[in-house]
């Protein structure tokens, strides 16, 4: 089958993977290629166990959300379940916007029959009718697969009035963002199908009790979905033995940068940063990682032993987000990126709330000042980055804001960047 010409290339060849494994193996464009590589078991499974079980498994499991946050998906679906409104909706947040995140975009175009089947279990548990997959507009590629899966699904009684003849009717329909970063923040989001501007809510009340038209809604993340094929096909108990206690499961990893073999990457939680970058074949020179892409923070090369879980990335001061990897070597002008990423959040800041407006703005011009000096900051400047940083953190409504200071913040304490 045709692979991803300008993606980045996903690991293949290795008989363990769980969630690339049907990457470049299976046509994306045909059901019953799907089906011989092992397609819509677990749905079945989902069917013959109920929704109830369904969650339970997903609880057992571990499994905890991979847009970046890593909230646990098993409490989601539950707390959306047992609304008593209704209808309930199911969003798959596919906005994929995060500076060095590729890894959706791998699933979605080389498996796409995979995420239509994690959406309609999901759907099943949280007793959602209908499915928004929300796509980031800039990949074309994915939509054509995506809607062809989907369409072919319908043609096939896998979506529809009477899913699989179990009674179950679910569908799901497509709709594409229009390059805000924002819009991939959930409420926003949500603002953005209904037809008004997309800028993010505050919460709570959470997407759960009150999402997508004020209904009760479970919003999950590309990555999140498709691990619920392998916890049902495998069992939560062994899905669960994947990884660490506390971060189960594999993971996708974005690996971009000076790196040999920049690609998306499936480890185990648990792998080192070193493991990874093995993989990735690491430059001779290294400055840093940056890790969690913009809204993350940067490591230095005597910190690769740090373990690739949500609990090490953040007991080590930085963050796993989204799976971002971006290694830089010493020949890169670190203002320089960090001026850019200031660029970016000034930028994409939906302009709702003051500390994040302005913030953003008085962030760069600080920036901007330090790199016409060819990097060399004045006392003064860092005080101020220091005390906006801490406004947007505090006082910001929504995560791109509370965020924006981050990658600048450890690049000065940790990368000692303007010194
Ligand atoms: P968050 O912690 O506010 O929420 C995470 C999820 O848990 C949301 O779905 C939220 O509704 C749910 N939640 C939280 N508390 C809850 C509760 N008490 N009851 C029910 N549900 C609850 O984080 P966020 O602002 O949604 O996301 C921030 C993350 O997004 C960051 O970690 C960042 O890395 C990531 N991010 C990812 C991308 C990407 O392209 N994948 C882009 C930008 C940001
Ligand atoms: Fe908009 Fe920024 Fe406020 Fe978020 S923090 S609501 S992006 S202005």
């Amino acid at each position: 089958p045709e692979q991803n010409p300008g993606a980045a290339a996903p690991q293949a060849g290795q008989e363990d993977l769980i969630l690339l494994k049907r990457i470049g193996a299976v046509d994306p464009e045909s059901l019953d290629d799907y089906r011989a590589h092992g397609g819509y078991t677990a749905l079945r499974r989902a069917f013959a166990i109920g929704p109830t079980a369904v969650i339970k498994e997903i609880t057992d499991a571990g499994l905890v959300g991979r847009g970046g946050a890593a909230f646990p998906t098993g409490r989601k679906w539950q707390a959306t379940a047992e609304q008593p409104d209704h209808p309930h909706y199911l969003v798959c947040n596919a906005d994929e916007s995060e500076p060095g995140t590729f890894k959706d975009r791998v699933l979605m175009e080389g498996d796409p029959y995979a995420l239509i089947e994690s959406m309609t279990i999901a759907g099943y548990a949280t007793g959602a009718h209908h499915g928004y997959l929300y796509l980031r507009g800039e990949y074309p590629r994915a939509l054509a697969r995506l809607q062809h899966a989907i369409d072919q699904a319908h043609l096939r009684g896998l979506l529809g009035d009477d899913v699989l003849g179990q009674g179950y009717a679910f569908d799901i329909e497509i709709r594409r963002g229009a390059g805000a970063y924002i819009c991939g923040e959930e409420t926003a989001l949500f603002n953005s199908i209904e037809g008004y501007r997309g800028e993010p809510r505050s919460k709570p009340p959470f997407p759960v009790e009150k999402g997508l038209f004020g209904k009760p809604t479970a919003a999950n993340n590309v990555e999140t979905l498709v691990n619920v094929l392998p916890i049902l096909n495998l069992g939560a108990e062994a899905y669960a033995a994947i990884g660490t206690a506390r971060s189960t499961g594999p993971k996708l990893f974005c690996v971009s940068g000076n790196v040999h073999r920049p690609g998306v990457y499936e480890l185990p939680f648990g792998a080192t940063l070193r493991d990874l970058l093995e993989l990735a074949g690491p430059p001779e020179r290294m400055r840093a990682v940056l890790l969690g892409g913009a809204a993350g923070g940067f490591v230095r090369p005597d910190e690769l032993d740090i373990p690739l879980t949500f609990e090490g990335t953040r007991e080590a001061g930085t963050t796993l987000g989204s799976g971002v990897v971006l290694v830089l070597d010493d020949t890169v002008p670190l203002p320089r990126i960090l001026l850019r990423i200031a660029e970016f959040f000034r930028d994409e800041s939906c302009g709702q709330c003051v500390p994040c407006r302005v913030g953003t703005v008085r962030q760069e011009e600080a920036l901007h000042r330090i790199a016409d000096r060819t990097g060399a900051a004045a006392a003064s400047d860092i005080a101020l980055l220091r005390e906006v940083g801490a406004a947007m953190r505090d006082a910001s409504i929504c995560g791109l804001g509370q965020t924006a200071w981050n990658a600048v913040e450890s690049a000065v304490d940790r990368l000692g960047a303007y010194e």
